[in-house]
């Protein structure tokens, strides 16, 4: 099939870039304070290959001059064992940012031990204390993923008020969180919102209804050309390894068939490429937000 027109390619990694730059600059005024901004990541059950997610957030976390480090833990680790460990990383006051790689094993909750970091350095932005907050409008950490879409949108999707936006898929660290930022009332969001998930009738229903359809189901590309209204923007939040590359060929894809609907839509967000480095940038700069908080104001001559 050939298009008329083929939709704007909405690339995440410029913006990211200049996102990070910015923590860049941040971090080296804390520096010269004395500080070096610490990330600390808690994973269960890692394979021992690694998980490419937590090297990706390392490196980034080095490469804006901040510190990381990882605590691996055995799959079979006891409720008990994996709470002293959050707890002790969090009173650690060369750390400022700490993550629970999530999901994290059954029968381990999520709920249960995110309770365990201190809210200040809850990078994630998903602590009960800072959820709570953000639901109600007031300064705290938030999702990383979220707040890069809303970033990218800022950028390319111009004033959100009264469009309408269907989220697919309510995790507690992508759809959930931004369904609440796109129905904030501040300036540039103001969106009508639908949140669908697994237990949606009729999906088609609403995505071809969404100015903006954002996707985050976790199923590679289940949303074609025929679930998206023409000229809609799309973000892709999904990431699948392509189960058969051929050489030269993507190694990976979304939740949305992106040759499909490029041709339909009016933008769109690759994968890769698209929301990943939004998440990346938005998280170093959620540590620097933190680092700067425990530093508090810097003296004046
Ligand atoms: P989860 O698996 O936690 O949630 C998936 C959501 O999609 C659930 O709410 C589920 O509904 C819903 N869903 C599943 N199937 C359907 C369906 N057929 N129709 C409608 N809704 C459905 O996923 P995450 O939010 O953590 O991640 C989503 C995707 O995004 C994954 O591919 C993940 O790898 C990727 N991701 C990418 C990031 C990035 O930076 N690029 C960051 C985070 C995630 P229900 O609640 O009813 O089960």
């Amino acid at each position: 099939m050939t298009a008329d027109v083929d939709a704007t390619v909405l690339a995440g990694a410029p913006l990211a870039a200049e996102i990070r730059e910015g923590v860049r600059k941040r971090v080296a005024l804390l520096r010269e304070r004395g500080i070096v901004p610490g990330l600390s990541i808690v994973t269960v059950g890692e394979p021992p290959s690694g998980n490419p997610y937590v090297r990706s957030k390392c490196r980034a976390a080095e490469e804006v001059g901040a510190r990381a480090r990882v605590t691996r833990l055995a799959p079979d680790v006891s409720e008990s064992t994996l709470r002293a460990t959050l707890r002790e990383i969090s009173a650690d006051r060369s750390v400022h940012g700490v993550i629970l790689q999530l999901p994290i094993p059954a029968p381990l909750r999520d709920e249960q031990h995110l309770e365990d970091i201190d809210p200040e350095k809850d990078v994630d932005g998903i602590h009960p204390l800072n959820v709570g907050r953000w639901v109600n409008g007031l300064t705290a950490h938030r999702p990383a993923t979220p707040l890069g879409i809303v970033e990218l949108l800022h950028r390319h999707a111009g004033d959100l008020a009264g469009k309408h936006a269907v989220v697919v898929g309510r995790s507690r660290i992508v759809g959930r969180p931004l369904s609440v930022f796109l129905s904030e009332r501040t300036r540039g969001m103001n969106a009508t919102v639908t949140l669908c998930h697994s237990e949606t009738r009729d999906l088609a229903s609403y995505t071809t209804r969404a100015d903006v359809l954002i996707v985050a189901m976790g199923r590679r590309r289940a949303i074609g050309a025929a679930e998206v209204r023409p000229g809609a923007i799309v973000i892709d939040v999904g990431i699948h390894p392509v189960e058969h590359p051929v050489p030269g060929g993507p190694k990976y894809e979304g939740d949305v068939d992106y040759e499909a609907v490029r041709r339909v839509a009016s933008a769109i967000t690759p994968v890769p490429g698209g929301v990943g480095p939004l998440t990346v940038a938005m998280l170093l700069s959620n540590l620097a937000d933190a680092a700067e908080r425990s530093a508090g104001p810097a003296a004046t001559s």
